[in-house]
């Protein structure tokens, strides 16, 4: 950027200044326990923008749990292959509940309200289990594409972790087979759901990744098309409305960026047409989302003036 107008970077210290005094809230999710092992004081943030400009800070180049955030990218590749397909099995409104709640699916017939809280991604899983031979690798070779980094894996340890300790998104599952909205075994729904979400990733990983969902669904760094433009335009809807599971609303009213939160304490989230932006601190508040994370967004897109809305 030129003239008067800030840089992000600029931006960044003026709003971590700001950040960095304010009280310590939240915790580390701890009901995956290797989840628990992360130091809480962990704060990185990147964005990448599509005119070639980018700002860091903090731990933006060490890896984390992408959890959740992982949905946006089986969503994406589900989306791309099944289109309009999927409505039939999943739905676009936001839940108002939990992301790993059980209440809704039991008087809405195992029909999961969006694909970004825990029972939606469990179906998407199934999808793509229909359609890939080797969807784990698939899946990577997705997130390296998107990513522009062949390292891109996943942490075998967080894996194990929230294999043994899933029985919430056990129940999902099972309840959901009991409806006929499962074709795979449960235990192979599972096992590609909690490979997804031990992905772990850098801030800058995930910006760069994130920015095809800014750019109407075309990766910038190699011209490639992931999604088809209204397709994109779509994802961005249900990352406003759901993203956030029962704090979409708060998110959307402050920050005002369609965006992905996970329980790792990662925030991705996108202003089309001009950046994507990661941020990590592994505090959570009780809704399940970053607590500065979201802090931060919110000065962000307050100081530069530029939301979606
Ligand atoms: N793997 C986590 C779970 O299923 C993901 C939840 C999240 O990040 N919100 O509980």
């Amino acid at each position: 950027m030129t003239g008067m107008k800030k840089t992000y970077q600029e931006v960044f210290e003026e709003v971590y200044e700001e950040v960095e005094y304010l009280p310590k809230q939240g915790t580390v999710a701890d009901y995956i326990p290797e989840l628990g092992t992360v130091s809480e004081n962990r704060f990185g943030v990147y964005l990448a923008s599509l005119d070639g400009e980018y700002a860091a800070l903090g731990d933006a180049y060490e890896k984390f749990s992408i959890q959740s955030i992982s949905k946006v990218f089986t969503f994406a590749m589900a989306f791309d292959v099944f289109g309009g397909d999927l409505w039939m099995r999943v739905g676009v409104e936001p839940s108002g509940d939990p992301f790993n709640s059980l209440a809704q699916l039991e008087y809405e017939n195992g029909i999961p309200r969006n694909p970004l809280i825990n029972a939606g991604a469990l179906v998407i899983a199934d999808f793509l289990l229909s359609h890939f031979e080797h969807p784990r690798e698939a899946f990577l070779r997705f997130l390296r594409k998107l990513g522009n980094n062949p390292d891109i894996d996943y942490n075998p340890k967080v894996f194990e972790s929230e294999k043994t300790f899933g029985y919430r998104n056990a129940a999902l599952v099972n309840l959901m087979k009991s409806f006929g909205n499962i074709t795979h075994p449960v235990a192979e729904v599972l096992d590609f759901y909690f490979f997804q979400c031990a992905i772990e990733m850098t801030c800058q990983e995930l910006a760069t990744s994130f920015l095809p969902f800014a750019n109407h669904g075309v990766i910038p760094h190699s011209g490639e098309r992931i999604l088809t433009a209204s397709r994109a335009k779509r994802l961005n809807a249900l990352m406003l409305t759901c993203g956030f599971y029962d704090e979409a609303g708060q998110f959307s009213f402050k920050v005002g960026l369609p965006g992905k939160s996970g329980v790792g304490g990662g925030i991705a989230a996108v202003h089309p047409d001009y950046y994507a932006v990661a941020v990590w601190s592994p505090r959570l508040n009780k809704k399940g989302n970053s607590y500065l994370g979201m802090n931060f967004l919110e000065r962000l897109t307050t100081k530069t003036g530029m939301s979606i809305f």
